[in-house]
């Protein structure tokens, strides 16, 4: 599952949440419960682009 990163509009709370693929139901803010929230790019393992080669650190394979 995609790990996703989000931030709040309201309060510009940012975190992360597992969401599958083919949702797209963002997950309320955990700090002010609004539904008001952008999602931005995956953390890890998007598109393989630049900046990808820090995501093996922790061994998520
Ligand atoms: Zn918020």
């Amino acid at each position: 599952m995609p790990l996703y990163e989000f931030k709040c509009k309201d309060c510009g709370k940012e975190y992360e949440e597992l969401v599958p693929l083919k949702s797209d139901n963002v997950p309320p803010c955990p700090a002010c419960k609004s539904g008001s929230v952008q999602r931005k790019m995956s953390v890890c393992g998007a598109m393989g682009s630049s900046g990808s080669s820090s995501c093996g650190k922790s061994g998520f394979t």
